[in-house]
């Protein structure tokens, strides 16, 4: 019986995702998740009767999430409203300029025009070409396909040369922007997207630059009734092909026996099964990790890179409704942007003047508020956790008085609107084991970060896959997703 069982670890996307694919190869799922609800960092809250996301915001690459549903039998039409509201986003910087940056490019360049100047318009023009150019050379090499290798890479000869030139992963992020943009505002702008896979601008290889083109081109999308109606579509799906998902049943150890994977424990209780597929952080299996899920008998074939992705401080606002607030604004320090990856990366210390991010989830997703406010999600970029002890959670406390002042500043909060809701950096960590707290797994600072990054298959322990932001090709909503789609492929169709 166990030949055709797959146990999927997990219910976040990457773990959703999975068992969508596993089932539909004709496995019999089952996904088993440690917390009360799916979603994992897709999560919501509810206080005084209204739900609000406290995760994602932005949907990026939706071909991904409407493929899933596919191998679902259903489709992303059938389950879902996207919603694109305009403004997308709204960048605030404290020199007075504004930007509004709506869903479709030639809106967004004919803003940039009249906000920053032809000269910028132009810049961003050929900037989104150049984007364009990274995206359609690293998709297929990179993202929608097998882990890379340096060997693969050096098989296609020749053409190795043009793919690296074309993914400009040999220079920096922020050297790549600055040397093809010279308005200050749009550099800012620009370099944000490192923040989309929590990475160090600086460090970062340009191949990221394509970030650019999936939001401003393709789209950043709302999702109407909030972006956790995206979780609930996958439970959905995966429900009708006779996937269980059963929540609040956390797994305690994979099972290694005569050197592959035979099943889990939860809750006392062993599982038989012929292939695991891990949604949880790659971290929580490393070798000797406190609560480890992988016993002594594993000793070698995982690793993940340092340093890790950024961490966040998060909060949810109980607004009034009136101020003008847009789908997303972003509210850019006064100092050098850079200051702020310096003070994650290098310093270990979040922002001391950070960037604010706002997701107003009524323009955003159509959410309900309450009578008189709205939910409002709040951001703060953060470093992971420390690998050991903690930081004094009196830092926390002072982040969440300067991201309100800085709100309130900018007419954007009202003395009256308070936080109904918020978690650090800490509090990440603690409710997904081993991640330390980090968005997005590993950090991509490197050239080779993505070679470096845990595969989906663990050749050393047959039977193991993982699937999460933490494995490839990483974080963010369509990443994960893929990565649950390339674990079910990796694992193929039952052999019993
Ligand atoms: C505040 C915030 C804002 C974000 N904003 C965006 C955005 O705007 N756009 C975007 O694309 N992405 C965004 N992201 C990133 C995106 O949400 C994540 O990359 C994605 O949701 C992670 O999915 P995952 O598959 O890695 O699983 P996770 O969400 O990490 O879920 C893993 C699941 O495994 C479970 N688990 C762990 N250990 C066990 C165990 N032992 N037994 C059973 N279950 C276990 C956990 O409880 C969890 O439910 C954001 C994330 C956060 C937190």
């Amino acid at each position: 019986m166990a030949e055709r069982d797959a146990i999927v670890v997990g219910a976040g996307l990457g773990g959703l995702a999975a068992a969508i694919e596993l089932a539909a190869r004709g496995w019999r799922v089952r996904v088993l998740e440690g917390a009360s609800v799916p979603g994992g960092k897709a999560g919501v809250v509810t206080v005084d009767g209204v739900e609000a996301d406290t995760g994602p915001s932005v949907l990026t690459l939706p071909d991904v999430l409407d493929a899933v549903l596919r191998a679902g039998g259903s489709s992303l039409a059938d389950e879902l409203e996207l919603r694109a509201p305009s403004p997308a986003f709204r960048y605030l910087w404290p020199d007075g300029a504004a930007l509004d940056v709506a869903h479709r490019a030639d809106e967004t360049l004919a803003n940039v025009g009249a906000a920053l100047g032809g000269a910028a318009e132009r810049e961003l023009s050929s900037f989104l070409a150049y984007s364009k150019r990274i995206w359609d050379a690293a998709a297929p090499n990179f993202v929608l396909g097998p882990a890379p290798s340096v060997l693969g890479v050096a098989k296609l000869g020749l053409r190795a040369f043009a793919l690296v030139a074309d993914i400009d992963s040999l220079r920096a992020m922020e050297r790549a922007i600055t040397t093809r943009v010279r308005d200050p505002h749009l550099r800012d702008l620009l370099g944000r997207y490192a923040t989309y896979n929590g990475s160090d601008l600086r460090a970062a290889p340009a191949t990221l630059n394509c970030i650019a083109h999936l939001e401003l081109v393709g789209g950043g999308f709302g999702v109407t009734g909030g972006m956790y109606a995206v979780v609930r579509a996958l439970v959905r799906v995966a429900e009708r092909q006779g996937v269980e998902v059963r929540c609040g049943c956390p797994v305690t150890r994979i099972l290694v026996e005569g050197g592959r994977v035979t099943g889990v424990e939860a809750g006392g209780e062993r599982l038989d099964a012929a292939v695991v597929v891990v949604n949880a952080d790659v971290g929580a299996l490393l070798p000797g990790a406190p609560g480890g899920l992988l016993g002594p008998e594993v000793r070698s074939g995982l690793a993940i890179e340092a340093p890790r992705s950024m961490s966040g401080w998060t909060g949810i606002l109980r607004a009034r409704r009136g101020a003008p607030r847009a789908a997303h604004t972003v509210l850019f320090p006064g100092r050098s942007y850079a200051e702020e990856f310096a003070d994650i990366f290098d310093r270990d210390q979040p922002p001391v003047e950070p960037t604010v991010y706002l997701c107003a989830q009524e323009a955003c997703h159509g959410r309900a508020g309450w009578a008189a406010e709205e939910p409002v999600f709040v951001m703060v970029n953060a470093p992971a956790e420390p690998a050991t002890g903690a930081r004094d959670p009196a830092l926390w406390a002072r982040v969440e008085a300067t991201a309100m002042a800085r709100l309130r500043g900018a007419g954007l909060a009202d003395a009256t609107d308070t936080l109904v809701w918020r978690r650090t950096p800490a509090e990440l960590a603690a409710r997904f084991p081993g991640s330390r707290g980090a968005l997005y797994g590993a950090a991509s600072n490197t050239t080779f970060s993505a070679f470096r990054r845990p595969a989906n298959t663990v050749p050393k322990v047959p039977g193991l896959f993982l699937a999460s932001g933490s494995a490839h090709p990483g974080g963010g909503m369509p990443l994960c997703l893929q990565s649950g789609r390339q674990a079910a492929a990796e694992v193929g169709a039952p052999t019993g």
